[in-house]
This record gives structure tokens, sequence and C-alpha cells, in this order.
């Protein structure tokens, strides 16, 4: 029925959000005035799946553990359920991942972000007496690697935002999207499904080395001549670069790449995938980087 994807630093506060909108959701269900299906309310979380706070000291044992949750959540998904996922669900690829499943099963979705300030995360970490501190070292960690859910992304939104200063929940904003939210279609027509930042990222790195090799083929092959040159790339991807009369090395290309590399990653992890700024296909990054090699490699 839907999806209720908890997002927030460690020790913010997140399974007393969650359990306070559990108890809110389950009390509207049972009003009299309430109309609709029946419904359970349910809980997945790192704690009812038995997953340990040190999973999260290394990004190896995390992912095994962000693996359990998925499949975790996979399974309870369904049309007679309200299924809550408390966790810090900080990756925006992990959030799109789990959006898309949801839409799959035509589930209505949100996303509640449960914020409290570093410093008091930090606090309440050294602080909680029930056994799931987490090492400061691994707060740290994750504190830096969280990426904030946007209400400018479609598989953020609706964004229901909790900060640690208010005593309640938002139980009618979360009511009301669980219960009249829209239900996305599974495909959005004929527009271009904007690419997953982990997606982006990949294309961005495979097209960009295919586009090296190319050009050092290009360049075997002719023996440096330079002009326009069309590079065949793998999935019948073409582009046309224009060389130097020259042999240009393998080294100057990597440090190319590398500069359009690190700019490029920056718009992705910015959001700028989603809101169609940029196109993320290999033939869009082809291009955009032989125009790059262009200004940045000449004589
Ligand atoms: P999480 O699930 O995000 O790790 P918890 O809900 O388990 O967070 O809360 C972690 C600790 O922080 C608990 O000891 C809790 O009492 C404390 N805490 C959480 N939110 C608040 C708040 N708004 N004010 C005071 N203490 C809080
Ligand atoms: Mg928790």
């Amino acid at each position: 029925m839907a999806l209720v994807t908890i997002s927030g630093y460690p020790c913010s506060g997140k399974t007393r959000r969650a359990e306070r909108i559990k108890i809110a959701l389950e009390h509207r269900l049972q009003d009299t005035s309430y109309a609709g299906p029946q419904l359970r309310v349910v809980i997945v979380s790192d704690d009812t799946l038995g997953i340990s706070r040190d999973a999260y000291q290394d990004t190896r044992s995390e992912k095994p553990a962000r693996g359990a949750l998925f499949t975790a959540m996979q399974r309870a998904m369904d049309r007679d359920t309200i299924l809550i996922i408390d966790a810090m669900n900080y990756i925006k690829g992990f959030r799109y991942q789990m959006y898309c499943a949801a839409r799959e099963l035509k589930l209505r979705v949100c996303t509640v972000y449960v914020v409290a300030t570093q410093d008091l995360v930090k606090e309440w970490n050294e602080t909680r007496m029930d056994g799931k501190t987490y090492a400061p070292q691994t707060l740290d960690n994750l504190l830096m690697r969280y990426e904030e859910p946007s209400s400018m992304v479609r598989w953020d939104s609706p964004l229901i935002t909790v900060p640690w200063t208010d005593e309640d929940i938002p139980a009618d904003d979360i009511w009301k999207a669980v219960t009249e939210g829209n239900v996305k279609p599974p495909n959005a027509g004929t527009q271009a499904v904007p690419k997953a930042p982990t997606d982006a990222l990949r294309a961005l790195e495979a097209t960009t080395t295919a586009i090296v090799t190319a050009i050092m083929a290009e360049q075997a092959a002719s023996g440096g001549l330079g002009g326009s040159v069309t590079l065949a790339l793998p999935d019948n991807v073409k582009t046309n670069v224009a060389l130097p009369a020259r042999n240009v090395t393998l080294s100057e290309l990597q440090r190319t790449k590398r500069q359009f590399v690190t700019v490029n990653k920056k718009a992705i992890i910015l959001g700028t995938t989603e809101k169609g700024a940029l196109d993320w296909s290999d033939g869009s990054i082809a291009h955009r980087f032989a125009a790059y090699i262009e200004d940045n490699i000449w004589q």
C-alpha cells in the first residue's frame, strides 16, 4: 500500500519517530471514520533484522547490511501494508532503488527526514543507554557520507521534515501521503527516465575510459596525423573529436579525463541529474568529454 522511508543521521531519533508514526497511523486506521482497506503497519529496521552498528564501520561490511535491508523491504512490501523503513537510508542511490521497487508495486511513498544537528547526535550517541552506540569514528564517517534528501527529486518526495525541536511528528502530512498521495506509474511514458546517481557515475567513468582507449587506438593506427576523427565506442555510441597533429600522450588524456570526471561527479552528487539540466546518457557524456578534450588538449 505505502512505503515510508525514514532518513536521518545515526542517533538522530529515527527509531523514536518511527514508533510514533506507527502508533499514529494505527490510530487512524482504527478510527471509525476511516473507510479504507484494512492495513497493517510494519517497521523494518537494522534492529528488527539484527544488524549490528559495527556493520557501518566500513563500506565493505555495510554493503551486505544494506542488501539485507533491501531484501527485507521487498519481502514486507505489499498492498495491505504500510511499511516504515527505519534506517539511515543515507545514500541517494539507495533511496532511488527503494523508490523504484515501491513504484513497481504501485505503492504510495513518502520520505520522513529526521533532522538533528551533528553535535546533538554525537551527544545522544554517547549518552544512549541501550547499548546501540556507534564507535566515534564510525559516527563521524557516517555524518560525512550522509546524502541529504531533497524535495526536488522524485524519489525523495513528498519529503516530510521533522526537526529535533518538534515535540510531535507531522502525523497529518504522513497520513495524507500514505492514503491519498499520487501513485506513480512504473514507467513514466516517453519521458526520459533520469539516471540514478550511481548509474550516472558508472556511465561517466565507463564512457570517458572508453574514449581515452579509443583515442590511443586511433593515434596508433594513424600515426598521430590529427584532425577530426570519429571514435566508435561500446553500445553503438559514436562521437567526433578534433585531435592535434601530434601524438597526445596517455598521461595527458588521463589527466584531462580526471579533471572532467571530478567536475561532473560533483554535478551528479549535487543532484543535477534529476533537474534535467544534464543528460547522463553515454552519448551525451561522450560528446561533452570530446568537447572538453578539444578545449584542453591542443597544438
Ligand atoms: P536512531 O534510531 O536515529 O539511532 P533513536 O531514536 O534510537 O535514534 O534515539 C537515539 C538516542 O537519542 C536515544 O537515546 C534518544 O533518547 C535520543 N534522542 C533522540 N531524539 C531525541 C530528541 N529529539 N530529544 C532528546 N533526545 C533524543
Ligand atoms: Mg534506530
